[in-house]
């Protein structure tokens, strides 16, 4: 099946308004229909409100634009995130008069208000979801593209997969990393090696083990799999690939529980790629871009959706005088994300998984919603200056 994503490119050729992207997500809620399928639903608006001192999640004149769309077309909305983001949420612009709708928290104010799904995975075999996210009828995935540590990126299935979960739930997906053993105690002949292990990582993504002492323990999110370890470990501490897919897998089913709590056709996603940092605004600030922007996509198919806007950066090289000193390009290899997030956290690769569980196509068409008329200087003589 193809999918059709629209897309409005960030370039204007007039100095206009309505070449701006916030006129092109304009463009895109019509051909989305918007106005006419939300009639007396109540609207979930989901978003990443980000922390403290962020700056770089979805402005609010984005969201009023769909908030607004909504409105006229007699739909309920609401904007909601999780208990601490929606808490803050005032001092990085965002409130009912800003926005245009109420904010409420996804899981209520102490983050109890869940209903259990039953899934098995790993060792997880329940996902806590917000009440919030239950008691809507429809659904808008609207998410800030940047970098994330563990899944390589973060965009309108990862603003879901764990934003629409309780606490207790996306700390058990983030330990499926930790199913399958990675150290092996058998394999480390003595305390020495053990801490060479430990310190040959640059990062500092290998820590002691507080749950086993004597082991070790790896922060998967830290690691860019950049192999310095591996040169010293003599197979007793390995970096798996499967360790890190388990994550963009535990991702894609939690992604798939959400939509499946909404009638077909109640759910859109909405990706704005603009201030593209290297690691998630749940970090609580802003760092430099380091990926151009790329403008606002909008589909009905999340994975359609993800495809594109993976697509469209796949060839966009690493800002890399914007990268922070920590970081480093550890591959030119794969998408950008893999350039400095590693080769093991490969977003395509997570697209194939959430195509294969259901949640969309990676089969798409991209239909521009106001190409470029780019002026034709040529046509015009050039008289140059005079002194
Ligand atoms: S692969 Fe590199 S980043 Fe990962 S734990 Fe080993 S040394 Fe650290």
């Amino acid at each position: 099946m193809t999918s059709t994503v629209y897309w409005g490119s960030p370039r204007q050729a007039q100095l206009d308004a309505s070449e701006t992207l916030p006129a092109k997500l304009d463009l895109i809620l019509d051909k989305l229909d918007i106005r006419q399928r939300v009639k007396d639903q109540r609207v979930a608006i989901k978003l990443h409100l980000g922390g403290n001192v962020g700056y770089s999640t979805v402005h609010p004149v984005f969201i009023r634009k769909v908030v607004q769309a909504v409105l006229e077309g007699g739909g309920k909305p609401f904007v909601t995130d999780l208990p601490h983001a929606v808490e803050s949420a005032h001092k990085r612009g965002y409130t009912a008069e800003t926005l245009g709708c109420p904010l409420y928290a996804t899981t209520g104010i102490d983050g109890k208000w869940v209903t259990a799904h039953p899934y098995d995975y790993c060792q997880m075999t329940e996902f806590y979801m917000g009440g919030a996210i239950e008691e809507a009828s429809f659904l808008i995935d609207l998410a800030h593209v940047k970098g994330h540590p563990v899944t390589g990126w973060g965009a309108a299935l990862k603003n879901i997969a764990l934003g629409c979960m309780d606490g207790r739930t996306r700390s058990a997906m983030h330990d499926v990393s930790h199913y399958e053993p990675y150290f092996f105690k058998e394999k480390c002949p003595d305390e020495a090696t053990r801490v060479a292990i430990r310190e040959s990582c640059p990062y500092g993504a290998i820590v002691d083990d507080q749950e086993d002492p004597g082991g070790l323990h790896l922060h998967h999110f830290k690691c860019n799999q950049c192999m310095r370890c591996q040169a010293v470990a003599n197979g007793a501490f390995e970096i798996q690939r499967g360790a890190f897919m388990a994550f963009l897998e535990v991702c894609n089913i939690s992604a798939k529980l959400v939509l499946d709590t909404f009638e077909p056709g109640n759910t859109t996603f909405i990706n704005l790629a603009t201030q593209l940092t290297p690691v998630c605004d749940c970090f609580g600030f802003t760092g430099m871009p380091v990926l151009p922007d790329v403008g606002v996509f909008g589909s009905d198919d999340l994975v359609a959706l993800e495809q594109a806007t993976l697509d469209m950066l796949a060839d966009k090289p690493i800002i890399e005088e914007n990268l922070p000193g920590m970081m480093e390009i550890v591959s030119r290899d794969g998408h950008p994300w893999q350039w400095i997030h590693g080769p093991y956290k490969d977003p395509n690769e997570q697209l194939v998984m959430a195509e294969q569980i259901g949640l969309g196509s990676r089969e798409y068409t991209l239909v521009d919603v106001l190409p470029v008329q780019e002026p034709d200087f040529k046509a015009v003589q050039y008289i140059p200056a005079g002194p």
